[in-house]
């Protein structure tokens, strides 16, 4: 029997559930797959746009970690404060969880884990704070908090001006604010208040999705603007006052809102950053095909990284793009490991639906890593791509959780 071997996961998001259960399904029983995350449950992003019209409870959107016990993955609960990349080892503060309400944290204490391979993916930091007012004046919709609360503010709403808002260029999913304002229009309509209700959606980046190219990026802009949203790109937000209901921008305009739902500005992680992970664009630098750093045995996948395309852009962060990466590291350890199966590289390619109301999607699918420039294909909504997204959500829970 070959020694044992630890694989440490932090993160248990997308990239961290996929990895952690690919690796289970493959490593032989006695090497030790473990799990970190502070959560307990897993959230299913992508159907927060859904919860905040209505259309789902917090709990249809999530699963308890701890399920993937039952799957031989040990699952930790508890902060990850501290990372040596050059040891491996990483410290968790532990907690455990109360019954009233069940979601009380309880029992601190610190532990140490040393990992034979690391794989890192800690997501990014929401950081609505680092804009005077934002926090206060409007809702995070990029959290299950702020989706929530979003929720309960359209109950009460009866028409007026809705400001969707994007607080920098770059963050993830680059179709959800998009999205969003669709969805929430969508929403305003089937309660009979679309009249009265105007949206604009302020958004800090020329266009949408600039990454995917010119023809993409205006064809979800058309997609948008088709619905009677009003579009404003290049418009970085620099206050809001959430008592006058105004924001500000950098170009000396101001807007004013009834309700304000908002992207925040993200950044990595502070464990990350403290660690010495990042380099100077913020984020973690990868091989952008086996996603290994610079620290023999350890990897980050996922919305952590940043991994430059010849564009000029980053590839954007998307949990497509985690899922892909998470299965790469995965097959490559096991590889490692065993010498079975044949080594793996994550090969850029994504492919996103985007919920346009009335029971319909677009889907956009092609190769990020293409060069020159991203070769990406928007098909027009439909029915059929809704009913994809539907069951997409529901093979998630089905698959890894
Ligand atoms: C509204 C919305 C819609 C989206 N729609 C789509 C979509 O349609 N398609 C798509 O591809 N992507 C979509 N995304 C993006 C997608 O959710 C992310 O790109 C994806 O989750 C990234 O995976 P990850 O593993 O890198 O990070 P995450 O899934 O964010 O996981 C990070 C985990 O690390 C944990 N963590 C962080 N720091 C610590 C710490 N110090 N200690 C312990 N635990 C920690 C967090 O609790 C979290 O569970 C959407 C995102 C949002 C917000």
């Amino acid at each position: 029997m070959a020694d044992r071997v630890t694989v440490l996961v932090l993160g248990g998001g997308v990239g961290g559930v996929v990895a952690a259960r690919s690796l289970r399904r493959k490593l032989p029983e006695h090497h030790r797959v473990v799990m970190v995350d502070r959560e307990r449950d897993h959230l299913f992003a992508p159907s927060l746009l859904w919860l905040m019209t209505g259309k789902r409870t917090s709990r249809a959107i999530s699963r308890p970690l701890d399920r993937l016990a039952r799957k031989g993955i040990e699952v930790i609960g508890g902060e990850i404060s501290q990372i040596d990349p050059d040891t491996r080892r990483v410290r968790v503060v532990e907690h455990s969880y109360g019954d009233d309400p069940p979601s009380r944290r309880l029992g601190v204490a610190s532990r140490d884990f040393e990992a034979d391979h690391l794989i890192v993916s800690l997501g990014v930091d929401l950081v609505p704070e680092t804009i005077p007012g934002l926090a206060e004046a409007g809702h995070n919709f990029y959290t299950l908090a702020g989706a929530e609360s979003l929720q309960r503010a359209l109950t009460d709403f009866n028409g007026g001006p809705i400001v969707v808002l994007t607080a920098t260029p770059a963050y993830k999913c680059p179709a959800a604010p998009y999205e969003a304002a669709m969805l929430l229009l969508d929403h305003c309509r089937r309660r009979g208040i679309g009249e009265r209700t105007q949206i604009d959606l302020y958004a800090a980046e020329p266009g949408p999705m600039g990454v995917t190219g010119p023809e993409v990026s205006a064809q979800v802009r058309r997609m948008v603007e088709d619905q009677g949203i009003t579009y404003h790109p290049e418009h970085q937000v620099t206050a809001v006052d959430a008592s006058a209901k105004t924001i500000t921008f950098a170009n000396g305009v101001t807007a004013t809102f009834d309700l304000l739902a908002y992207v925040p500005p993200h950044r990595a992680p502070q464990v990350i950053r403290d660690a010495g992970l990042v380099d100077e664009s913020g984020w973690v630098p990868v091989d952008r095909h086996t996603l290994h750093t610079r620290f023999p045995e350890v990897y980050a996948i996922g919305d952590v990284t940043g991994i430059p395309l010849e564009m000029g852009k980053p590839l954007p962060k998307a949990g497509v793009f985690a899922e892909r990466q998470a299965k790469a590291v995965a097959q490559n350890i096991v590889h490692n490991i065993t010498g079975k199966g044949e080594p793996s590289a994550f090969d850029g390619y994504g492919a996103c639906f985007i919920e346009t109301g009335a029971g319909k999607a677009g889907f956009g699918a092609g190769d990020f890593y293409a060069e020159p420039t991203p070769q990406i294909k928007l098909h027009r909504p439909s029915r059929r791509r809704h009913m994809g997204k539907l069951l997409f959500e529901k093979n998630w829970f089905r698959r890894w959780l």
